[in-house]
């Protein structure tokens, strides 16, 4: 079976026909929805083609893609709450953030055919019922797998008028980082595909800092099922470490943010602090412990990035967790979070989908340590 059948051609076409679409005259919100899906599959198709090259091979009636003005009220909104974010990020680094010395890297990269690949996909999809997902790409021609130089693992983007998930792979990782990132994304199709109203969801998907829930709630349940299954343990062990790795990396970039003044994040002049500066600003605050000596500078933290895949991180745990341990608490837990994701962080609705911060910490917690012991029961290891 064929597993990457993105037609580049298809691609074109669509976006010449977004593009097209502006002539007409159409409501406000249809208009949104078309202009916005336009820019999603320019995002798509400058990586696949290459900027120059996507320029001259499309003749289209706008001559540029304005750069999205988001960045400053996700700011904003981090800033506004930064104090919840700082109490609750320190209650779960206080847990786990030492638990990953436990986890040790290990080599192996299983090559893996394109028909394995979609059959293992396949096979994980069934046990949670979303066949269709990967159906979707695959029939629809909207699955890639290109060299992007590593600029990331995949990338997923929608086209909210005819609800078509495009979804592009990196070539150049390992086959089973390909499965779990195609995983990933097939993540965010579900949640695009779930929403109800598209203009909430372009609000959503441009400013909520829960938009990697879905996705990387369905890595979770993807690295579950192969140790579950006893599948690519080692592999398997590999993407453990990095999913619990990146969330804890990106919890502590969170935090060390909000121990800085508010001026240092507006305009991310962060980025431009000396590592020495940086130590002086930190003094005396609680996140200095988590200040490592080989972040020189702020460069790699991202307000936006980072709080999206922490928050993705700890409520995709904190979910499976509910799903194994409470079945009834979860489905309404679950709906809740549905419901109250607003774009816009907002406390109280937090509280609609986690009862305390001391379940959410214990969630990660737990998830940790039974991930840690299963791969331990399999590949025999001894415990330090
Ligand atoms: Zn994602």
């Amino acid at each position: 079976m064929k597993l990457f059948t993105g037609d580049i051609k298809k691609l074109e076409q669509r976006i010449i026909e977004l593009d097209q679409l502006s002539n007409r005259k159409m409501d406000k919100d249809t208009e949104n929805i078309a202009n916005y899906s336009f820019f999603e599959l320019m995002v798509i198709y400058r990586y696949i083609v290459g900027i120059r090259l996507a320029k001259r091979k499309l003749i289209l009636k706008r001559r540029t893609v304005p750069i999205h003005e988001d960045e400053k009220i996700r700011v904003k909104n981090f800033l506004d709450n930064k104090d919840f974010h700082h109490e609750i990020i320190s209650i779960i680094l206080d847990q786990v953030a030492d638990d990953m010395d436990e986890f040790k890297f290990f080599e192996e990269n299983i090559n893996y055919s394109e028909d394995e690949m979609y059959n293992l996909i396949m096979k994980f999809l069934d046990s949670i019922e979303s066949k269709e997902l990967l159906l979707q790409v695959v029939n629809s021609k909207t699955l890639f797998c290109k060299n992007v130089g590593l600029l990331f693992d995949g990338i997923q983007v929608f086209d909210w008028l005819d609800k078509t998930s495009y979804i592009l792979i990196d070539k150049n990782i390992s086959d089973m980082t390909k499965i779990i990132s195609i995983i990933h994304e097939l993540g965010h199709s579900y949640d695009s595909n779930n929403l109800n109203s598209s203009n909430d969801l372009i609000n959503y998907s441009k400013y909520s800092p829960y938009t990697e829930v879905m996705s990387k709630n369905y890595e979770k349940k993807f690295l579950d099922f192969l140790l579950d299954k006893k599948i690519g343990i080692k592999d398997a062990a590999n993407l453990l470490e990095s999913y619990y790795g990146n969330t804890i990396d990106s919890l502590k970039n969170i935090f060390l943010l909000t121990d800085l003044d508010d001026k240092y994040i507006e305009g991310n002049s962060y980025k431009r602090l000396k590592f020495n500066k940086l130590v002086k600003l930190l003094d005396n605050t609680e996140s200095m412990q988590y200040l490592d000596n080989q972040i020189t500078n702020f460069e790699d933290i991202d307000v936006t990035e980072d709080l999206r895949y922490g928050y993705g991180g700890i409520l995709s745990c904190y979910f499976n967790y509910l799903e194994r341990n409470d079945p009834e608490k979860y489905k309404y837990m679950y709906n809740n979070f549905l419901n109250y994701r607003t774009f816009e962080f907002n406390e109280d609705y937090f509280y609609k989908f986690v009862e305390n911060n001391d379940i959410l910490a214990t969630a990660v917690k737990e998830e940790i340590t039974s991930d840690l012991r299963k791969v331990e029961k399999e590949l025999k290891l001894k415990r330090k």
